[in-house]
């Protein structure tokens, strides 16, 4: 039977042109790049490359790419590690922002900190498409927040979230620098929204960490990324580089403290000998996102799932979560509103079938539980329990969605 694989949200597996060139690769880079001879130096030589290669696909600084196991270890450090640098700068209680909508990498860690009282905790709700407001997001700012942190695009919905203008808005606020007078206008009407005490000193010490999970070579740097962000997460197996790579975008100036310590590698930001296969593989993926053709390529995976969506949309027995405007490319989620009918059931069915899908994001399915981004949007617990997520890549095809739709049409029935 041939699978037909709609879970490229929980992993995009490499293709085998990808795992051939990868091969290649690491058979000329099997030492350890601390070494120092020539085997050693090859290694070195591989991980400035994919480092390269990863620094101008973000287009930032190379010295701004920190490899790291994936996107919860990035999540982490540019969340806990900051706050736990800025514990040893200052003693006051700090507050952090989030969405209700983020992924348990960013949600549990910080809920972790709030309980046992070491943080104060705002989560900005978002409306019933997904996306947070600005203003009041704005507005939620305190003199002691040093730390906001929200997902470029949702992992469920793939709603996209203004970390852009949010970004710009801190540039602005902090240096005064905006890229036009409209701009200008915006932000400065934005700011009215602030908090008298929240002054340009307190946002030039916040840090705006965004999990560009999802996000990063989805959708153009332009649609999510700015200069007022201070990190963000990415990971490779989203994009179809091996699994247990990712890398943190620090910039220049931040700090956190890091989790692992022992070694130099990485500038001392992460220790532990690097994960070679992991990061060429991730760098072969990134100087894909430099070309064209993938840029191409993911225009036509977003006609293709935008054809996925209009054929579900208005199914009796089904209830869009996801949406066709400012969403990630490749999600469509929704909820089976038929009595007697379950996602569960319809996974399996399809799972009978050949076809590859999820529930929610990858770590809540299999527990059943309802997902809290579905909640988010103010829909019910049966809803949130009865969501169910696909997520394309480049090499689905127009013949898998028809199948597809077909056993959907079918189990409905
Ligand atoms: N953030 C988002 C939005 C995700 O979708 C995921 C994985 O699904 C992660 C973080 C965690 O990434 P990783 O699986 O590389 O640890």
């Amino acid at each position: 039977m041939n699978l037909i694989y709609l879970d490229s949200n929980a992993t995009c597996p490499p293709s085998g042109t990808h795992l051939e060139s990868l091969f290649k690769k690491l058979r000329a880079c099997s030492g350890n790049p601390s070494s120092p001879h020539a085997i050693g130096r090859e290694a070195s030589v591989a991980v400035t490359i994919a480092r390269r290669a990863l620094a101008k696909a973000m287009e930032v600084d190379v010295a701004e790419i920190v490899f790291v196991s994936g996107g919860t270890e990035a999540d982490n450090l540019g969340t806990v590690g900051v706050l736990n640098y800025n514990l040893t700068l200052q003693n006051d209680i700090q507050h952090a922002i989030t969405s209700t909508v983020e992924h348990p990498a960013i949600r549990e860690s910080l809920v972790y900190l709030n309980k046992s009282k070491e943080i104060e905790l705002t989560h900005v709700q978002v409306d019933s498409k997904g996306f947070i407001s600005l203003t009041t997001l704005i507005a939620s700012l305190q003199p002691n927040t040093t730390l906001v942190t929200i997902m470029a695009a949702n992992n469920e919905i793939g709603s996209i979230q203004p970390t852009k203008k949010f970004g710009d808005f801190l540039h602005f606020m902090r240096w005064g620098i905006a890229r036009s007078d409209h701009d200008k206008l915006e932000f400065e009407n934005l700011a009215l929204h602030l908090q008298p005490n929240v002054t340009a000193e307190v946002l030039k010490k916040l840090h705006f960490h965004v999990d560009a999970v999802q996000a990063f070579g989805k959708i153009k740097n332009d649609l999510w990324f700015s200069a007022g962000i201070d990190s963000c997460a990415l990971s490779g197996h989203k994009l179809g580089a091996l699994q247990g790579i990712g890398a943190l975008f620090l910039r220049r100036g931040r700090k956190y403290k890091p989790f692992i310590l022992g070694g130099a590698q990485e500038k001392s930001r992460r220790a532990g000998t690097e994960n070679i296969p992991g990061i060429v593989s991730f760098g072969l993926i990134a100087a894909e996102i430099c070309s064209e053709v993938w840029w191409q390529k993911n225009s036509a995976m977003e006609q293709l799932k935008n054809y996925f969506y209009k054929n579900l949309y208005g199914l009796p027995g089904i209830e869009m979560n996801s949406s066709l405007e400012n969403s990630l490319p490749n999600t469509v989620n929704f909820s089976l509103r038929k009595k007697k009918l379950k996602a569960e059931d319809l996974l399996v069915e399809l799972d009978m079938q050949g076809v590859c899908a999820s529930t929610g994001s990858a770590c809540s399915s299999g527990a059943n539980l309802p997902s809290h981004v579905i909640l988010a949007l103010g829909k019910s617990t049966e809803d949130a329990k009865n969501a169910l997520r696909f997520s394309l890549s480049h090499s689905n095809t127009y013949a898998e969605i028809d199948q597809t739709i077909s056993f959907i049409k079918k189990y409905l029935m």
